[in-house]
Formats: C-alpha cells, sequence, structure tokens
C-alpha cells in the first residue's frame, strides 16, 4: 500500500475548504478556527520547505557519487593507475587523431615482472600487492610527455603508450623503466640474476595508418615481450610492426 505523505496537510486543505463553503452559505466567520488553519498553514510551509532542502542535498550527493563513479571506471583498483579497459580506447582515440597526419608514429609497450609467482611464494600475496604498487608508480614516473600514459594490462602486466614516438624514443623509454624499476631495488631473492625485482619489456613502433588496430600493436609487443623472457628476462625486445600485419 502507497502512504500519502501529504495526508495530514489533505485534511487540514479539506478543512479550510469545507469552512469556506459553510462561511459562503452564511455562516460567520470564526476567526479562532481561522487562526488555527494559518497557524497549521505555516507549520506546513515549514515542512515543505525542510523537505526541499533534504532532496537538494541529496541529488547533489547522488550527483557527486556519479562523478566520482565516472572517475573510477578509468582506473585500476589496486594500483591507481589506468586500467586495461581505458587503455583500449584511448588507443583507438590516438589511434584516430595520429592517423589523419601522415608519417605520425606511435609507439607501445608491453611490461611484464620477472618470476612474480615466485615473489608471492616466497614474500606473500600483500608484500606482492605492495609490489605491484611499487612498479606501477616508477612505470608512470618514467614517463615525461603529456601524452604518454600506463595502464595496468592485467595481473603484473602494464601497458605504455606513446604517441609520436619512434623507434629509438622508444627504446630510450623502454632502457628509463628498465633502470627506475630496478634503482627501486626491492628485494627478490628468487629472481634469478640479479635478487632484486626486474621486469622485461616488448617494444614495437610502426608509422600509424587509417583503420589500424590497437590490438595489433599490443599483440607485436607482446610477442617482443615473450622474446625477452626467452633470452633471460631483465631486458626489452624491440620488433617493428609491419604495414601487412594491419
Ligand atoms: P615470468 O618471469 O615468466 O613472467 O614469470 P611470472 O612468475 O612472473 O609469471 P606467471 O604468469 O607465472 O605469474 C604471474 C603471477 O602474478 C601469478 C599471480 O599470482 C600474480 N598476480 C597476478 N595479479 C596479482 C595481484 O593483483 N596481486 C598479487 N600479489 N599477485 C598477482
Ligand atoms: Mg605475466
Ligand atoms: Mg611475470
Amino acid at each position: 500500500m502507497e502512504i500519502d505523505i501529504y495526508e495530514e496537510e489533505q485534511q487540514i486543505y479539506d478543512e479550510a475548504v469545507s469552512r469556506i463553503s459553510e462561511i459562503k452559505s452564511g455562516a460567520l466567520l470564526n476567526f479562532d478556527e481561522y487562526e488555527t488553519l494559518t497557524k497549521e498553514y505555516g507549520r506546513i510551509l515549514k515542512q515543505l520547505r525542510r523537505i526541499t532542502r533534504i532532496t537538494d542535498r541529496t541529488v547533489r550527493g547522488l550527483h557527486e557519487n556519479n562523478l566520482d563513479l565516472t572517475d573510477k571506471v578509468h582506473y585500476d583498483a589496486l594500483t591507481g593507475i589506468y586500467n586495461r579497459r581505458f587503455m583500449e580506447d584511448n588507443l583507438k582515440r590516438i589511434i584516430k587523431t595520429l592517423s589523419r597526419s601522415s608519417g605520425s608514429e606511435l609507439s607501445v609497450l608491453m611490461i611484464d615482472i620477472d618470476f612474480f609467482k615466485k615473489y608471492n611464494d616466497t614474500y606473500g600475496h600483500s608484500e606482492g600487492d605492495t609490489c605491484l604498487k611499487a612498479v606501477a608508480r616508477s612505470i608512470t614516473e618514467s614517463l615525461l610527455r603529456p601524452d604518454d600514459f600506463a595502464a595496468r594490462y592485467g595481473g603484473e602486466e602494464f601497458v605504455v603508450i606513446l604517441p609520436n614516438t619512434d623507434e629509438s624514443g622508444a627504446l630510450v623509454m623502454a632502457n628509463k623503466i628498465l633502470a627506475n624499476i630496478q634503482f627501486k631495488n626491492i628485494l627478490h631473492e628468487k629472481n634469478e640474476a640479479t635478487s632484486c625485482i626486474t621486469v622485461s619489456i616488448g617494444v614495437t613502433t610502426s608509422e600509424v595508418k587509417r583503420g589500424q588496430e590497437g590490438s595489433a600493436y599490443i599483440k607485436q609487443a607482446d610477442e617482443a615481450l615473450y622474446v625477452s623472457k626467452q633470452n633471460g628476462r631483465n631486458r626489452y625486445t624491440f620488433i617493428e610492426l609491419k604495414g601487412e600485419e594491419l
């Protein structure tokens, strides 16, 4: 059953209407009754103002929460950097923009932490999470240009997108990321080569053509990453993204 929150107000209104019709048909105006009615009316007015204020506050709160949520869908909950979904959407936009001017190059880096399963097994999952945050920070701190961005691709994998960057620029960035992560000196005794946390990187570059798919860059960077893993980790490998792969 629906509750009428204005039931009392309706009664007062009905009472006023019936008093007016009585007065119209000859009854005397009773000032005491009239005073009671106006007092009631004043009280209701106050109540309505209060309800409006509460509604305004609720609507404002909902709006702020909504903005907050819109913001959150772009970010990875653990590391606070962009998530894969945002990366893929933004990569699509970037490719569209770059394809409008001929000769624009785009580079993509795929980064994966070395022997991270062993890190979790040795130091625990919670330390693993802390390590992921530190690596994410180190990657984003390595980026300098405003259009460059990093995202968590999944688990312990990250992607870096470098618009208007050629092969040599991308390799400088890959080197810088390797060095900055190693410089953090996060102890990892089970990392076979160095006993601190390291990453492997796959790098790819291509001139952006109209209709090019972002996934082609990701796939190529991933293949290059695989070669880095095969060749001993803690290194980068470059593989050019060729036209025929589009
Ligand atoms: P490789 O050097 O070949 O990359 O070996 P790896 O051990 O890093 O790779 P593998 O894919 O075998 O293991 C990845 C590990 O990452 C396993 C998984 O438990 C861990 N991992 C993925 N996401 C998270 C996370 O959010 N937090 C923590 N602590 N660990 C995670
Ligand atoms: Mg991995
Ligand atoms: Mg790994």
